[in-house]
């Protein structure tokens, strides 16, 4: 089925277009899933009467092909006798046999029994990206047994790192303040450093009310889903809880939302649950934590993570305090990324290529607390949240684990939560606003759309169009 989607997209898509009377210069592929395009546009160019050496070569150039995981099971790869299935007659219209066909696919795990759609969009894209620098770095020691000998900072893969679209993920309210202090056009000029130089000198009130009200909106929509779902019978009293009826607007509200994809270790804080426990207790200084996210199907681990977080908001010694959410998507994202105070991100490095969750609370005042991997690797400058600096060189899990909760434990209990409830006569966290001020002021220009997309037309659109004629 997936190779079938796969050749739809690719061969499909090149057709759809080409009926439609578009035709691009430059190509992008996104992830392998459409990388069979280059294939159908080899074809299309042999058709034509070219070679296959230079047809090859015309469709590299004016290829541009991004990766976005290191993870392996973010690779698809397809069994030799499915590319037989699905590709006679198709390899020989390339000019190509059979063994140099699959050859495109090879890699030196697939042992010549596997088609690797990343190779293929490696082998046949000259501008290659991953989507943050240490992802670039990671990307370049993956794959650099494409050229073989090639010293790895040769390795011609580069970095593009993500960014989000502020007028999808800004809080209406938050806006509006932004609309005031940096001037209506804000989100157009969101890539503008000196605009955001600006947010220094919003009244701290105001910003603290406005987040204030953003945090009672979380709760307000967490409090209606649980009543819908125990008005439809479809929650039980005590699952009412669990949903996180009992959170509190005042207290201080980590949040953590993603696919419970095992490297993102979702459990990590649970990992000392008598050090949890005072810290989510302290009747002056109280946490509660919001979790939210869906597992692969097939991910037997990740659904356990899932199930294990499920067992601590069940646990009444947990007092309520910690809440998780089902059918997380991206309007329950738009809530959670503007509602809480910190936003928790624990890969394992360095598996995370980007993460862009981060960036969406960032925009929203929320403060990043999370594993120097993927973008909050450059994004952290040491006074813009708190970045947990990953055990490296230890190949040891539990090692790793142990090693990261402490600092996690440590950043909470020490920094993180003093900070949040030193008040001053007014009731304002002074030293908050500072905090969530220096982050907005240093993230969000940097990772929003607009630069993305800036960058990608400079360092690979231009290129591959420059040698490419606009009739491919
Ligand atoms: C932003 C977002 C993601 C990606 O978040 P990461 O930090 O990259 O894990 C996933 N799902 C939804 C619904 C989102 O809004």
């Amino acid at each position: 089925m997936r190779l079938c989607q796969e050749y739809l997209l690719g061969i499909g898509g090149v057709r759809m277009l080409r009926a439609l009377g578009i035709a691009p210069t430059v190509w992008h592929a996104n992830e392998g899933h459409s990388a069979f395009l280059t294939l159908e546009r080899i074809r299309e160019l042999i058709q034509k009467g070219s070679k296959h050496a230079d047809a090859s070569e015309i469709v590299r150039q004016s290829t541009v092909f991004t990766t976005h995981t290191p993870v392996p099971a973010g690779h698809d790869v397809f069994p030799h006798h499915l590319m037989d299935r699905y590709f006679a007659g198709y390899w020989e219209q390339l000019g190509l046999s059979r063994e140099d066909f699959l050859r495109l696919g090879d890699t030196p795990e697939s042992q010549g029994q596997g088609f690797n759609m990343t190779a293929l969009a490696i082998r046949l894209a000259a501008h290659v990206n991953g989507v943050s620098r240490e992802h670039g770095q990671v990307s370049r020691e993956m794959w650099r047994h494409l050229w073989p000998g090639l010293p790895i900072e040769q390795v011609p893969i580069r970095s593009v790192t993500n960014g989000i679209h502020a007028p999808t993920w800004i809080a209406p309210e938050l806006s509006q303040l932004y609309s005031k202090h940096l001037g209506p056009q804000w989100a157009e000029k969101c890539d503008d450093t000196a605009m955001w130089q600006r947010v220094l000198d919003v009244p701290d009130q105001e910003l603290w009310a406005v987040r204030q009200t953003m945090k009672r909106k979380l709760m307000s929509f967490i409090r209606e889903r649980a009543r819908g779902g125990w008005m439809q019978g479809e929650l039980q009293a005590s699952q009412v809880i669990t949903r996180g009826t009992l959170l509190d607007p005042e207290a201080l509200t980590i949040g953590f939302a993603r696919r419970f994809a095992t490297y993102k270790r979702a459990t990590l804080l649970f990992r000392d649950l008598v050090r949890l426990k005072e810290l989510l207790h302290n009747q002056w200084r109280p946490v509660q934590l919001i979790f939210a996210g869906k597992a692969h199907p097939a991910d037997e681990p990740g659904r356990y993570f899932i199930h294990e977080v499920m067992r601590y908001c069940d646990d009444h010694k947990l007092g309520g305090h910690v809440a998780f959410l089902e059918n997380y998507d991206m309007h329950m994202a738009k809530f959670l990324v503007q509602g809480v105070d910190i936003w928790l991100n624990t890969p394992r490095f360095p598996l995370e290529a980007s993460g862009t969750s981060g960036q969406k609370a960032a925009l929203n005042g929320v403060i990043n607390l999370s594993v120097l991997d993927g973008w909050w690797k450059e994004g952290y400058n040491g006074a813009n949240g708190w970045g947990i600096e990953p055990l490296v060189g230890n190949q040891d899990v539990q090692a790793q684990d142990e090693h990261d909760a402490q600092q996690l434990y440590r950043m909470l209990q020490q920094e993180a939560i003093p900070l949040y409830y030193q008040r001053d006569l007014d009731g304002i966290p002074r030293g908050w606003l500072q905090l969530m001020k220096e982050s907005l002021r240093s993230n969000a220009p940097r990772f929003c759309t607009k630069r993305m997309v800036k960058e990608y037309v400079d360092t690979l659109y231009a290129p591959a169009m420059a040698i490419a004629p606009s009739t491919w």
